[in-house]
């Protein structure tokens, strides 16, 4: 089974993994492939332009009209970085709502299934571990990660509510911290930051006492799961965790890019966020049960290669580093 023949919409394809996605979807041969994007945190030069590839840029708050037939679209529209979802909070709420509202009246109008992008920010700071997709979560519904984490599950019911009332074709993604090449230098997430900072020779910045978790996804792993998600008959009205259960403390992490990037580094501690989650961890079981999914990059291996990406994107003219 493959994307071959198959005209596909990739909403923020111009981000970190829509890009990654758009790169795939192509190489397995899709006929077609729409990107859009409002490059609010994107960038313009993420995608190469290729004959199969068509990109505008549009905000999916505003309603979306394609000309011409569609099998599947992608949503992965909507800032995913704290930093940056917390800017422009109002912004990020409608990009999950208004966005997937206007994505699922075009789906529906065109007969093509939706793939979510939701997060396991919906979550929250979780009571159980490991989260299965069963778990309803423990979030802070008025704080300021609400943007996104309540954003994305009211998304999710809007999803369920098509899927039931007109019978579309929607699938649930919920996302671990991703990461890899591609990241922004900007992006404010803790590996990019980790990293960028080490190859500066600057000290880490641990946020409260480096104690919390979190369970990172290497890039290609996540688009592996997305696109067997969008492919595989018999899934619609199904909510599948994809992360990597390889549960790691923010402090474990620092000591291993350290280990990585072969300098001394140290760390200095930053208050922590407000509502920032103790805990993440996947129960991905339902993943290999309809996907036969697992994550299969190791967290070693996969920060090397984001180590020499961002090694090859900072080492230029301009720019000091130590590393
Ligand atoms: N974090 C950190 N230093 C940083 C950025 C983040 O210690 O420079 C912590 C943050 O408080 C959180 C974890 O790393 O506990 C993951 O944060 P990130 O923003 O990458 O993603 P989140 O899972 O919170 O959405």
């Amino acid at each position: 089974m493959s994307y071959s023949g198959q005209r596909v919409l990739v909403a923020g394809g111009a981000g970190f993994i829509g890009a990654h996605l758009v790169r795939a979807l192509l190489g397995d041969g899709a006929e077609e492939v729409t990107v859009v994007d409002n490059y609010r945190t994107a960038s313009a030069d993420s995608l190469t332009p290729a004959p199969r590839l068509k990109v505008l840029q549009h905000d999916i708050i505003e309603p979306l009209q394609l000309d011409g037939p569609l099998d599947v679209v992608f949503n992965l529209a909507c800032p995913a970085s704290p930093v940056h979802y917390q800017a422009d909070p109002i912004a990020t709420w409608r990009s999950s709502v208004y966005g997937t509202d206007n994505l699922l009246t075009l789906a529906r109008s065109k007969g093509a299934r939706l793939v979510q992008a939701s997060t396991s920010e919906v979550y929250g700071d979780p009571l159980e571990s490991p989260q299965a997709e069963t778990y309803r979560g423990n979030t802070s519904f008025f704080g300021p990660r609400a943007c996104y984490d309540e954003g994305k599950r009211a998304a999710e019911s809007l999803l369920m509510d098509f899927h039931r009332v007109h019978g579309t074709d929607v699938r649930i993604a919920r996302l671990f911290n991703t990461y890899g090449p591609g990241m922004a230098e900007q992006d404010g997430r803790v590996v990019s930051n980790f990293i960028v900072q080490a190859l500066r020779g600057e000290a880490l910045t641990v946020y409260g006492n480096g104690r919390q978790t979190r369970s990172f996804c290497y890039v290609s792993d996540t688009v592996r799961g997305l696109m067997a998600l969008g492919l595989r008959e018999g899934l619609s009205g199904e909510v599948v965790n994809l992360g990597n259960p390889n549960e790691v403390t923010i402090l474990t992490l620092a000591e291993e890019l350290g280990r990585l990037i072969g300098v001394p580094t140290s760390c200095t501690h930053c208050p922590l966020p407000p509502d920032d989650p103790r805990r993440r961890c996947p129960d991905i079981s339902r993943a290999r049960r309809l996907l036969d999914w697992g994550a299969e990059v190791a967290l070693s291996e996969g920060l090397a290669a984001t180590i020499a990406d961002f090694r090859t994107r900072l080492d230029r003219p301009g720019k000091t580093l130590t590393g």
